[in-house]
């Protein structure tokens, strides 16, 4: 398979060369607060406040002591979140006639006669109005038996042409001629007035034609996609105990998005949001949708899944790897907020009450109050993987004395002890924990190792402990990415490890832990994996996108179709910056080159030490799979390069190596995604996991006596 059909060529140097030379702009953000606000939302935050402050007391999830600032930031984040949702409508739901291009008079024309009949005839009306006379100061002159007929037969009532008549002539007098700009210069209530003073003009007409010509005019409030947007919600994130009324919700609507999002939720309640049999399983928006969420919830808790508590949780990988294999969780924590605002986002199952955004230290003293969140629910597994920045050699780099000292002295290297805490007050039948391979290099001063400590504290809790060293390419994640799982388990002897399906990339892994290997799957490459995605140049892309075409088929088999969105959504394929001598390092690198390599092919781009900074710079080679993906691609990507485009990958691309499917978004800034996905357990090496867990659980279920309890 070749990576891509067209290559993009060099990216230019400078993001304002690319804006001038008509780059796309990355659209839409994922939640990024906004850093400049126009007058119109400013005006409208403010006009919106005293409806915030009455709304306060029924936010279950905002401090009581919340402040101005942050109640504002509450609203520019429903903001944030309201203009997601339009864009996803808008590339569900584009344009369909050229109705939706209307504005001025000849829309209220047109509302008008929809009024009087429907869509289609109206549209065949307006066609032949024009048609006859070239402008409405021409159609102004005709005689009414003329205008009577040619509405005639379009099929709308003759009747409706005195009307049409009174109304050009209406418009004609206040406005000093066939349009209406002067509703621009005055109050929205003064238009409002005067448009529903013209005959024909009912106050949903008179809306509609207002949200075309001013900004900060209401949206209308008709039926259907105020049934949309009630459903969807507004302000869930605060937990508002009720759902708002038509009033509320309307005022709640950022006037730049009032337009848009009008249209596109009428077109979604159309087609999918219908009022009595909602197609919530082809909604492209379901995940944001607080009727479908709540629906989720009340499915799980019904369900008897075993349950899982997932601690240092992140963006939820662990979380999703257990759910697809059968799991609940009940619990998560972590204390990024960006990543748990991904976690609620991608895990409609949870009550958002049950992800909580604090540091694990603080329950130290006070454990029972995550049994207290539970509801006396038992937990069967309890996983976690502390931050492992501390073990990695990553971070020892960078550092200047030796690893020891350097490793006991992190105080994250601890958080381990956080975990073993909650497994003493918890119980779970099962726990693990993952980390990276140096967790059983680094040494405290006696010589044992972080590792042994760990195992040893579950052995003294009762549980059956032993280590598991998994390379996430066996199991058919398209990374060479090696973790530690430390298991214990309270019901009957740790299971083996999972069987792996895919041959194992390295010779050291394979030679050690897989020596039987051969007769396996061959590894899934980073062409199988990002192969279809559309070429990019850097400092490119979409956050949210549609393309019409994937590179190859469109939906292609294999990995990469696993992986694709259903109804082809792309989120998140966004390349980040480089300069011109890194785009020449990228263009001058093969694929597989380090640094050295790069250097030998032309020395004088040479610009870090040899020695020690081999992969500072390197490219994926398409027919293996990538390197592990890590938290670093955050600040930069040069140990990432795309195999034939000259830049480093994507978000999206990043969260395809780690086997995130195209359907889980991440949220805010390009960094703090880099961050989320790097820091994860791939999904698909956790199903794995959770699938010998759960066989683990089923053979064990008679044991279940905890004498600890
Ligand atoms: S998930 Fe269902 S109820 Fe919610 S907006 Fe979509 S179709 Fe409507």
């Amino acid at each position: 398979m070749t990576l891509n059909d067209v290559k993009p060529p060099l990216a230019s140097s400078s993001p304002e060369q690319l804006a001038e030379e008509g780059q796309p702009s990355h659209g839409v953000a994922l939640w990024r607060r906004r850093k400049h606000f126009s007058s119109v939302h400013t005006r409208w935050r403010r006009d919106t406040a005293p409806l915030i402050e009455q709304l306060r007391e029924q936010m279950i999830r905002v401090a009581p002591g919340a402040t101005q600032v942050q109640l504002r930031d509450l609203l520019d984040e429903e903001a944030s979140r309201l203009q997601v949702i339009g864009r996803v409508l808008q590339l569900v739901h584009p344009p369909a006639s050229e109705t939706h291009r209307l504005s001025g008079l000849d829309l209220l024309v047109f509302a008008v006669l929809e009024d009087a009949s429907d869509a289609k005839r109206a549209r065949g009306a307006l066609r032949q109005l024009r048609q006859a006379a070239p402008s409405w100061a021409d159609l102004a002159g005709l005689p009414r038996a003329e205008v009577a007929a040619l509405l005639q037969g379009a099929g709308v009532a003759p009747f409706w042409a005195g009307v049409l008549l009174e109304l050009l002539s209406q418009v004609q007098q206040w406005c000093g001629g066939m349009t209406l700009e002067p509703l621009r210069a005055s109050t929205p209530v003064a238009a409002l007035l005067w448009l529903t003073g013209l005959p024909g003009v009912t106050k949903q007409t008179a809306l509609h034609v207002l949200l075309q010509e001013r900004t900060d005019s209401p949206m209308p409030a008709e039926a259907a996609p105020m049934r949309v947007l009630g459903r969807l919600g507004i302000l869930n994130d605060a937990g508002l105990q009720d759902p708002l009324d038509v009033e509320t919700l309307r005022s709640l609507v950022p006037p730049d998005l009032r337009r848009e999002l009008h249209r596109t939720l009428t077109a979604h309640a159309e087609e999918i949001c219908t009022p009595r049999t909602p197609r919530c399983g082809d909604c492209a928006v379901n995940r944001f949708c607080r009727a479908w969420r709540a629906q989720q919830v009340e499915l799980a808790a019904r369900s008897a899944r075993p349950t899982m508590v997932d601690l240092f949780c992140g963006a939820g990988g662990l979380s999703e790897g257990f759910r697809q294999a059968g799991f609940r969780t009940v619990f998560a924590i972590d204390q990024n907020p960006v990543a748990i605002r991904s976690f609620r986002l991608n895990h409609p199952e949870v009550p958002s009450e049950q992800v909580v955004c604090d540091d694990l230290r603080n329950f130290r003293d006070d454990a029972r109050r995550i049994l207290d969140a539970l509801g006396g629910q038992q937990v069967d597994v309890l996983v976690g993987g502390p931050p492992c920045q501390g073990f990695s050699r990553a971070g020892w780099r960078s550092r200047t004395s030796t690893r020891q000292v350097q490793a006991t002295a992190d105080d994250r290297n601890y958080l381990f002890e956080e975990l073993i805490g909650l497994l003493e007050v918890l119980r779970p039948r099962v726990v693990i924990m993952e980390n990276v391979p140096g967790i059983g290099e680094v040494r405290f001063p006696d010589g044992t190792s972080f590792l042994e400590v760990t195992v040893e504290a579950m052995r003294s809790l009762g549980y059956d402990s032993t280590v598991w060293t998994l390379d996430a390419a066996t199991y058919g994640v398209p990374q060479h990415r090696v973790r530690r799982i430390i298991v214990g388990s309270r019901v009957g002897p740790v299971p083996p490890p999972p069987t792996p399906t895919h041959r194992a990339v390295s010779n050291q892994y394979r030679a050690t832990v897989q020596p039987t290997g051969e007769h396996l799957r061959p590894p899934v490459t980073v062409a199988e994996a990002i192969g279809d995605l559309p070429p990019l140049l850097a400092s490119a892309g979409q956050w949210i996108d549609r393309p019409r075409h994937r590179v190859g088929r469109r939906r292609t088999k294999g990995y990469s179709g696993e992986m694709a969105h259903p109804l082809n959504l792309l989120f998140s394929h966004v390349t980040r910056y480089h300069n011109d001598l890194d785009l020449r390092r990228y263009a001058t690198m093969r694929p597989g080159d380090n640094y050295l390599a790069l250097l030998r092919r032309d020395h004088t781009l040479e610009n870090y030490r040899r020695d020690g900074f081999e992969d500072k710079y390197f490219r994926l080679a398409p027919d293996r799979p990538s390197k592990t993906i890590v938290a670093h691609l955050q600040k930069d990507g040069n140990s990432f390069i795309h195999p034939d485009q000259h830049r480093s990958i994507s978000v999206r691309e990043a969260a395809r190596l780690q086997s995130f499917s195209d359907e889980y978004i991440f949220t805010g800034s390009r960094s703090d995604q880099f961050l989320q996905i790097g820091n994860a357990v791939p999904p698909l090496m956790a199903r794995t996991i959770a699938h010998t867990l759960m066989a683990h659980l089923d053979a064990t279920a008679e044991t279940d006596g905890d004498p600890a309890a």
